[in-house]
C-alpha cells in the first residue's frame, strides 16, 4: 500500500503550491526551483556571460539572451593573457579542466543561502540551489557521460551530516536521467585525505592544501565528466579533482558550480 501512496505523494508534492525560499511568496513550482520568478531573476550574476576558462563574469556585453549557451564563449582578459603566454612557453601545470561554468555569483543573498545549507546541516536547502544548475547542465549534457559531485572527506561528511554536493547535483542528474556515482565504494572520484577548510587560505595555500586529496577509478577512462561543486573561488578543488580524473584517462572534464566567488573568502 505504502509503495502505491509514495509515488502519488511525490507527484502531488511536485505540483502543489510552495513558498519562495527567499521572499516566502506563494509559488507554483513544478520545476522545484524553490524561488519566485522575481527572486530567481534577481540572483547575482544569473544570465550573464562568463569566461569559458575561469567563469569570471564578463562585463563587456551585459546580460545575454542565451545564458546557457556553451558554444565558443569568450575569455576574460586574465585568461586571454595567460593563453597568449602559454602559447609561447607552455606552463607545466596547466589545468585539466576543459571549461568552467557558473550559475551565479557568490554574493548576497546566495552566499548566505549556501552557508546555511553547508554549515546548517539542512539538506532541504540544497535542492533549490541544485536546481539553479539545470539550464546550463542541460546545455552541457551532449558533452557529458557522467555527473560527479566533488566528494567530501569522510570526516567532513560526519561533521556536516550530509553530502551537500551530492544533494546539489541530484536535481540536475534527475533532469538528465543520469545516475550520480553510487554511495558505496569504490567511488569513481573519492577524497582520500581530509583537508582543512579552504576558506581563509590564500591561493597558494589552497593549492597546497588539496594536492593529492582526490583519487579516481580506472573505469572513468574515455568518459566525459561534469564536475559539480557549490562555490568556485580559485578553482583549486576543481583542478585537483580534474587532475585525478585525467590521470585515469577521463576524456573531457567540465566543471559547473552554483556560485563563482571573485575574491578569496
Ligand atoms: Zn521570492
Ligand atoms: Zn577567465
Amino acid at each position: 500500500m505504502l509503495a502505491k501512496i509514495l509515488p502519488l505523494t511525490r507527484l502531488l508534492d511536485d505540483w502543489l503550491p510552495r513558498h519562495c525560499a527567499l521572499c516566502e511568496a506563494r509559488i507554483f513550482d513544478p520545476a522545484g526551483l524553490g524561488l519566485c520568478p522575481g527572486c530567481l531573476n534577481a540572483l547575482p550574476g544569473r544570465n550573464v556571460q562568463r569566461c569559458r576558462h575561469c567563469a569570471r563574469r564578463l562585463h563587456t556585453t551585459g546580460p545575454t539572451t542565451e545564458p546557457s549557451a556553451v558554444g565558443v564563449r569568450p575569455l576574460c582578459q586574465i585568461c586571454e593573457a595567460l593563453e597568449a603566454r602559454e602559447a609561447h612557453e607552455p606552463l607545466e601545470a596547466s589545468s585539466d579542466l576543459d571549461s568552467i561554468h557558473a550559475a551565479c555569483d557568490y554574493a548576497p543573498p546566495l552566499d548566505r543561502w549556501i552557508t546555511a545549507m553547508k554549515y546548517g546541516g539542512d539538506p532541504a536547502l540544497a535542492a533549490p540551489l541544485g536546481a539553479l544548475l539545470i539550464p546550463q547542465g542541460i546545455a552541457l549534457a551532449p558533452q557529458v557521460d557522467r555527473i560527479i559531485a566533488i566528494p567530501p572527506s569522510s570526516r567532513r561528511l560526519v561533521e556536516r551530516g550530509f553530502d551537500h554536493t551530492a544533494h546539489l547535483a541530484a536535481p540536475l542528474a534527475r533532469a538528465l536521467g543520469l545516475r550520480l556515482q553510487p554511495r558505496l565504494q569504490p567511488k569513481l572520484l573519492a577524497r582520500i585525505r581530509h583537508t582543512p577548510e579552504q576558506a581563509g587560505l590564500d591561493q597558494q595555500a589552497r593549492s597546497r592544501n588539496l594536492q593529492g586529496a582526490f583519487v579516481a577509478q580506472p573505469n572513468i577512462a574515455g568518459q566525459s565528466v561534469l564536475l559539480i561543486d557549490d562555490v568556485m573561488t580559485t578553482g583549486s578543488t576543481l583542478r585537483e579533482a580534474a587532475c585525478a580524473l585525467r590521470k585515469q584517462g577521463a576524456r573531457t572534464i567540465i566543471a559547473l558550480v552554483v556560485a563563482r566567488a571573485h575574491s578569496i573568502r
